[in-house]
């Protein structure tokens, strides 16, 4: 998530109330982040159209945490463009399974032809074939044959002077006489869309018939990515799309534009050069990733699932008052236990690494201590903690087992957030005033 939506969720969670104009604001901040992560201005127009329309009805201008909300419903809406569900492979029902690799010269499709046959060796137990059918580039044959030396699939190969069309057929023919069950066609690119190269790809189809057209795409080209899918799914009718090269530093929003484009689903992200490095594409984990937010969604889901909501908003109303026990203490550091803890929950921020979390060195167990002194307290003690006398205080150390100045510690600790509660209420109650028709 970029720093200055991140602000701008900031400011609107310290409202009670969210208006209009701040959705606004927050809508400006979302398409900024989009267009960052190069998803096509089109799509983005479209989208935040929808987000906005769905984040101004009334259960998110009424929540707790409108600006949590709004940001859920981002991610939910990009997880729609995107299929929603993963989308497997075609298979065919009579073997064998045809797939042929299509896309510009360098996308990588002679690498995800490789690890496509070592995946549906692996977890389909398919018996693979790959087919060389780009017979231009001097090195290409030679290529597919290394990869295939690498992961031990069998090479179909005749050589660069015969037409590709004629190299799929004999490749599909020899695959049925050794009874191979999933066929790869790679075949040639070109830096750029060219009238020849959609032909031949077109007659290489026509003939093999195949049950998908994977169309390979270079993430890292951005907004061009989107032009090249569209192009090949108009002259070809692709079935299925792989991303590749998303190890690199790209937010992956062309996997947005082309899914909204062509309306293809994208079915595998290539993560490393390597043989293993082909991974099914999940639209939910895509979508936190081109918002940059980490797992800050699942630590949303998960706090949504522990907070009730009614106990919190009785709480802050206590926090207005003044109010604000031990006994809210108490439950506070309890929801904060059921999520994981202070470590997991921090663990889940971008940006927070395990390195970090051990040199803010936090105890966890001092939580369960500081409970046990709470629990160790009456009822009037919790709920005015004024009148914890010294001998009050040893007896609650003596109860709880733990020493006299840990309780000294906590008492003093919950009077300062007490302070600063008394604080951020007292402005709060400035902006109520001025606030309209409340
Ligand atoms: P083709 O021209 O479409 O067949 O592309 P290649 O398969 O020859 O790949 C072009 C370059 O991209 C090669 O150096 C590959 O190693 C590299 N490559 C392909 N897929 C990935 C990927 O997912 N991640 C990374 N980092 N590199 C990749
Ligand atoms: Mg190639």
């Amino acid at each position: 998530l970029s720093e200055r939506l991140q602000s701008t969720i900031q400011q609107i969670k310290g409202k009670g109330k969210v208006t209009e104009a701040d959705i606004k604001a927050m809508m400006r901040e979302v398409r900024l982040a989009l267009l960052e992560a190069d998803v096509n201005f089109k799509v983005v127009k479209q989208f935040t159209q929808t987000v906005k329309e769905r984040a101004l009805g009334a259960d998110v201008m009424e929540s707790l945490t409108p600006g949590q909300q709004v940001i859920k419903i981002v991610q939910e809406e990009l997880t729609h463009i995107m299929g929603d569900e993963q989308t497997k492979i075609n298979m065919s029902q009579k073997p064998p399974t045809v797939v042929m690799m299509v896309g510009l010269q360098g996308a990588g499709k002679t690498t995800t032809a490789g690890k496509l046959a070592l995946n549906m060796r692996k977890k389909h137990n398919k018996k693979p074939l790959l087919i060389a059918g780009d017979i231009y580039r001097p090195a290409a044959i030679n290529q597919l044959k290394t990869v295939g030396k690498q992961i031990d699939i069998p090479v179909f190969s005749l050589g660069d002077q015969v037409s590709p069309v004629e190299i799929a057929k004999q490749g599909l023919q020899h695959a049925k006489e050794e009874h191979l069950d999933f066929v790869i066609i790679d075949t040639a690119g070109r830096l750029h869309i060219d009238g020849d190269l959609m032909e031949e790809l077109s007659n290489i189809k026509e003939l093999v018939n195949p049950d998908e057209i994977m169309l390979v795409v270079d993430a890292m080209t951005g907004q061009d990515a989107v032009n090249v899918a569209e192009s090949f799914n108009d002259q070809l009718d692709i079935t299925g799309v792989t991303l590749t090269k998303l190890d690199g530093d790209t937010r992956g929003g062309a996997a947005l534009s082309i899914r909204a484009v062509t309306e293809k689903p994208i079915k595998f992200i290539g993560m490393s050069e390597k043989m293993d490095g082909l991974e099914p594409f999940h639209p939910e984990r895509m979508a936190s990733r081109i918002l940059g937010m980490g797992d800050v969604m699942s630590l949303i889901e998960k706090a949504q699932g522990q907070i009730d909501e009614d106990k919190a908003k009785e709480m802050e109303q206590r926090m207005r008052k003044n109010e604000f026990s031990f006994n809210d203490f108490l439950t506070s550091m309890d929801q904060m236990q059921n999520m994981g803890g202070l470590e997991t929950i921090l663990g889940m921020f971008p940006g927070v690494n395990k390195k970090m979390l051990n040199n803010a060195n936090f105890d966890e167990r001092q939580i369960d201590y500081f409970k046990a002194i709470i629990l160790s307290m009456t009822d009037e003690e919790r709920d005015q903690p004024a009148i914890i006398n010294p001998s009050r205080k040893k007896r609650i150390a003596k109860g709880s087992g733990r020493p006299l100045s840990e309780v000294n510690k906590l008492l003093k600790q919950f009077n300062e957030m007490k302070k600063m509660m008394k604080q951020f209420t007292g402005n709060k109650g400035k902006g109520k005033k001025g606030r309209k028709g409340n």
